[in-house]
Order: structure tokens, then sequence, then C-alpha cells
């Protein structure tokens, strides 16, 4: 056999799709499908959304890169947005989620580094946590399946039980810079964070005089009802990493950051080609303006609760199938009693498209744009599946 010429490293289903429409995507085959997986909490427009093909038009059609050796006039207003809708004071832009959670870990060693503390450079991290693929993130999530045959990890992390405020104490040191925590973790099994959880952390890192990073690579931009999860809680972070919804397909990831942290990034600390590129900031902008906008927030809550006691009942009704169901906004898991595959793929036989996650559970991560006609269609089908796999 010769060797493909695409490399085999992900386990792909044999579907390919040729164009898509709001919530909908059409196969090469034909085939319709529901997508309640939005290309892992990306597609947060859905697809070919009227305006984001638009503004991407018109923007390629001016220039598409020019590096960062110049003004990028997009970043000035995406930053601009992102500080008048959050806790940040500043933000930096790059183009995917790990490399966010790479920029806001050096960024947090380069705060104590520049205050006199350069020692300080740990972090407290999760337990069931995913930051990213680079040597970095690999470790500070440390999935063994993400690990094996990569050498020495990264020694820089001190891992607690998510959630457990004791462990997260006595895994503060001398060395300790920062705490990094998804408020709901995503690939972990859509896991939110216990009630008070983010609040006792933002006291501990006060406390302690630590910073506290939140990966909202998958909770930012609007996927839990608020435009960033950690507004649920009530308390802001130091830092704050964004990617996946921000461009709505397009590849961008973001730090968002309190002035005191952003003043670490100096002329020169830190830098990436391609970030925040003007293609790029043509369609966050254009995302923001649609989740920003009156009403579109309140809506996506509002589905979701609606989606979430659906959910609830198809639990209910299919134990065999179904153990349980956790989530927040339009951001919902399902823990499944057989193997999460068989659901996700009983489901896509009946035209809905899921996403595993670890922990056994099935995500949906629909676009935000879904209503609950298009909520009632995907319970239909996921019931659809669920007789099938309780015979
Ligand atoms: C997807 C994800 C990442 C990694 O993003 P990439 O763009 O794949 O590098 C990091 N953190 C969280 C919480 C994620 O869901």
């Amino acid at each position: 056999m010769t060797m493909p010429a695409l490399m085999q490293n992900y386990a792909r289903v044999d579907v390919a799709f040729e164009h898509g429409e709001g919530a909908w995507l059409t196969a090469t085959d034909g085939r319709r499908y529901l997508d309640f997986g939005a290309g892992i909490a990306v597609n947060a427009l859905g697809h070919a959304h009227p305006r984001l093909v638009e503004v991407l038009r018109e923007q390629a059609a001016k220039v598409w890169h020019t590096s960062n050796l110049y003004r990028v006039p997009g970043q000035e207003q995406v930053a601009a947005t992102l500080v008048a809708n959050t806790f940040a004071d500043s933000v930096y832009f790059c183009s995917t989620g790990l490399e966010a959670n790479e920029a806001a870990m050096k960024m947090a060693r380069k705060v104590f580094h520049d205050a006199g503390a350069p020692e300080r450079d740990r972090f407290v991290v999760a337990g069931g946590a995913f930051h990213g693929r680079s040597f970095a993130s690999i470790a500070a999530g440390g999935n063994p399946k993400h690990m094996e045959g990569y050498g020495t990890p990264m020694d820089a992390f001190d891992r607690v039980a998510f959630g457990n405020m004791n462990e997260a104490r006595q895994a503060v040191g001398e060395r300790t810079c920062a705490v990094l925590v998804e408020p709901v973790q995503g690939e972990g099994g859509i896991r939110p964070a216990p009630v008070g959880y983010l609040r006792a952390l933002r006291e501990m890192c006060d406390e302690y005089g630590l910073l506290l990073i939140l990966d909202e690579v998958q909770t930012g931009i609007g996927r839990t009802g608020t435009l960033f999860a950690y507004e649920h809680a009530g308390v802001s972070p130091d830092i704050l990493t964004a990617a996946k919804g921000l461009g709505g397909g397009f590849p961008v990831g973001a730090v968002l950051a309190t002035e005191r942290c952003a003043r670490a990034f100096t002329a020169g600390a830190h830098g990436t080609t391609f970030g925040g590129n003007p293609l790029a900031m043509a369609v966050a902008q254009a995302v923001l303006d649609e989740v920003l906008a009156p009403g579109f927030l309140d809506r996506v809550a509002r589905v979701g609760a609606y989606l979430g006691d659906a959910l609830t009942r198809v639990v209910a009704d299919y134990p065999k199938v179904l153990t349980e169901t956790r989530g927040i906004g339009l951001m919902r898991g399902l823990v499944c009693t057989v193997p999460n595959g068989d659901v996700i793929t009983a489901c896509r036989d009946q035209g809905l498209l899921l996403v595993p996650a670890s922990d056994n559970v099935a995500r949906l991560l629909p676009p935000l744009i879904i209503d609950t006609a298009e909520a009632d269609l995907a319970i239909e089908s996921l019931r659809a599946a669920c007789a099938t796999l309780a015979k």
C-alpha cells in the first residue's frame, strides 16, 4: 500500500461537505445534516452567513496581509470592541487557541519577571483540561494521550482536581505565577466549574498575588449565553484567551488582558506573522457586531435553556443510552451509557452532527443562530438515534 498523500493524524469520518447555510451542511453526496458541532464551536454564526461572506469578500479585494510590521486598523477596531465589552484593557491577536494560551502563559511569566520575581514561573492547572497541542499546552492539559511519544513534558504545571479549592490552595507555592482554567471544560466533557469555584480561585489569586488566566477558547464569543463565560461567575480574570468562535470559521485567536498584564508585552516581547491579519479582523469585527447586537445573547441563553430542558427529558427517557446531560447556553454535553462514538454515529445516520469529548461525552455545540425549531429537529434526531441504540 502506498502512503496517502495526506497525513493520517486524524480518525476522520468518511463524509465531506460541499456547502452550508445557517445550521445546515450539505455533503458531497447531497445528504443534508443539521450541524450541532459547528466545526467544534467555531462557526458561531453558522455557515455562509451573508454578512460574514460580504465583509470577507470586501476585504479580500483590498488587502489580505501586511504583517505586524505595520499598523493594522482592523486590529485596533476589534481590540477596541473587545475592551469596550469585557474586563480587558488591551488585546493581542494570533491565529489559534493554542497560540493564545502560549501567549497568555508567556505574558504571565513576564509580568513576574518584570516585577522582579522571575522565579515565579509555574502554573496551577486543572485535571481534565485542554489547552491545545503545543509542547506547553499538552503539558498544561496533562492528557497522557496527547503527551505520549513526545518526550520530556515541559515542567511548569501543578495539576489539581477541577473544582477542588483545597487542592488548588495546596498547589500554590513560591514559584506559582498563575492559575489557568477553563470556565467550562470543553474537550474534557462539558464540565462546568462548580458554582463559586471561579470566585474562590479569584480570591485565592488575590490573596497570594497570582494571576488568573481563563481559557475561553471554547466558552467565549457567546457560547454560554454571555459574551464570555466568566460573566456568569461575577468575577473577572487578569488574562483571557479566545479563538474558536471569534472568527466564525476564519482562524483567529486573541489574548485579552488587564493593563498590568498587557504592559509585559513590550515591543518585541512576543509576536506572530499571521496573527490579526486584515481578513481575520474584518470577519472578527462582523462576528462581534452580530453577537453584541441587542437581543442576540439573550436569545442564545433562551434557546440554550430550551435545548438543555429537552436534553434532560431525552436522558430520562433513554437511560440505557444516556446517563446525564450538563452544560450551559449552547454548550451542552451528553454523558453516554453506551460508547459516545455509537451515539454520535447513530445521530449522524439521523442527519445530526455532534462532537465527541472525553468522559464518554457527546457534545452539542450548535451555531449560536439556531432557533427552537432547529433545537426541536435536533432533539427529534437524537431521540430516533437513542431508540435505535436502546434496542
Ligand atoms: C480548542 C481549544 C484549544 C485549542 O485551540 P486550537 O485552535 O486548536 O489550538 C484550547 N483551549 C480550549 C479550551 C479549546 O477548546
